[in-house]
């Protein structure tokens, strides 16, 4: 057999694209999957930015270009960080890169020696742990629960900081829970940070204008400007605009920072898709009413789920405040169901006897839970909802 790297058998692949594809399998079997896995939005990429793309490959522009993106979509960027997060940069602070995964990757390898601690609160991204292990660094998970809206807290976070403490992540509204943090709430964590200056932070703001509750997005820049210097902002395309398909995500940060990040890049995928950095550009300078129409179907989504949810006998289910998930308590019903032991053998059962798809906690560090996607239509909602009732009674 042949021996592969050391470093690979320290990570797991995505487990939620795993789901995907294992319900797409049993689909293609013939089987009337529904899948509630989805980490992308069910809506078709805009027109207008499709048209940005079209033209872009009639116009003939489809050959390299730099390796951080090019200058006018930078500016985009920068735009956007000023017009909608009150934030400033320059074009030597931008990268743009192929997706928010590539992003955090890019940090990691740019960032993280061999056994520096990076902080991740949990429940989590699937991929944040995993590219710290890839860089060879230790995650370290501070976890939190359904009472505290699983949200860390100061103390929490101040317990968890010691002298290898090199990155802290935070995901606000957050993949898998849909909570967000309020200003309140950033300003007491930052606090925290304040005391650590050789910690740098990554926000991850992928999910920033899915958000229906709080009034409008802050991230802990806001909440602390005298982070600025050591603040990595995250955030992309591919959720706001239902593009995930096009892989174009976009870094902010100090200067050194992102230069480390883009000779990372350069040696290993170059620029993003010359296509893809058009139709982003066309995205964020374009018309925003695409965003208001996909945030309107969601929270209507939401809710009904939510309420669904609080029907059923062993589950519990708090309200979102953005994001297209949810993220309910099935502890109880765990206890309640012969032969199934944690949210590993509900998620099994529910494909196996419910035919619906969705995600145990256990993959975001967060047992106990099941993350299901709203991003599908309500009469997929409301049948999956209705065979999930049937296969537990
Ligand atoms: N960050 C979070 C919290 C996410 O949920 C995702 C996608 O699932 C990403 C980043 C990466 O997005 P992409 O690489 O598709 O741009």
């Amino acid at each position: 057999s042949i021996k592969l790297s050391d470093r690979l058998s320290a990570v797991k692949p995505s487990p939620t694209l795993a789901i995907t594809a294992r319900a797409a399998e049993m689909r293609a079997a013939g089987k009337d999957i529904i899948g509630l896995g989805a980490g992308e939005p069910d809506f078709d990429t805009p027109d207008h930015i499709k048209a940005a793309a079209i033209k872009a490959i009639n116009d003939g522009f489809t050959k390299y270009t730099a390796v951080d993106g090019t200058p006018s979509l930078k500016q985009a960027v920068i735009d956007k960080f000023k017009n909608d997060n009150g934030l400033d940069y320059t074009l030597k602070q931008i990268l743009v890169s192929s997706g928010g995964k590539q992003s955090f990757y890019n940090l990691a390898q740019a960032l993280l020696n061999k056994g520096d601690e990076v902080i991740i609160p949990a429940p989590y991204w699937v991929s944040y742990p995993d590219i710290a292990l890839l860089a060879d660094a230790i995650p370290v998970i501070i976890k939190t629960t359904q009472a505290q809206n699983f949200k860390i807290t100061p103390a929490q976070l101040r317990a968890a900081i010691t002298d290898t403490t090199r990155l802290f992540v935070i995901n606000s509204p957050s993949n898998p829970t849909g909570v967000a943090y309020s200003l309140d709430e950033l300003q007491a964590l930052a606090q925290v940070l304040l005391d650590f200056p050789n910690v740098i932070v990554a926000t991850d703001d992928m999910y920033e204008h899915i958000l229906w509750e709080k009034g409008s997005f802050v991230n802990i820049l806001n909440a602390c400007p005298e982070l600025y210097s050591r603040t990595m902002v995250l955030n992309g395309v591919s959720k706001a605009y239902s593009m995930t398909g096009w892989r174009i995500g976009y870094a902010a940060g100090p200067e050194e920072i992102i230069a480390g990040m883009r000779k990372v890049q350069s040696q290993s995928t170059s620029n993003p898709t010359s296509i893809s950095q058009v139709a982003a550009e066309e995205a964020l300078r374009g018309d925003q009413s695409c965003i208001d129409t996909m945030l309107v179907e969601f929270k209507k989504r939401h809710d009904f789920v939510v309420d669904e949810l609080n029907n059923i006998p062993g589950i519990e289910c708090i309200k979102s405040d953005g994001t297209f998930y949810v993220f309910p308590n099935v502890e109880h019903l765990i206890a309640e169901l012969d032969g199934i032991n944690n949210d590993l053998d509900l998620a099994e059962f529910f494909i196996e006897h419910a035919d619906v798809a969705l995600v145990p906690g256990s993959a975001f560090g967060c047992p106990g839970h099941i993350r299901i996607s709203i991003a599908t239509s309500m009469e997929n909602l409301q049948t999956a909802l209705q065979r999930i009732k049937k296969a537990i009674t």
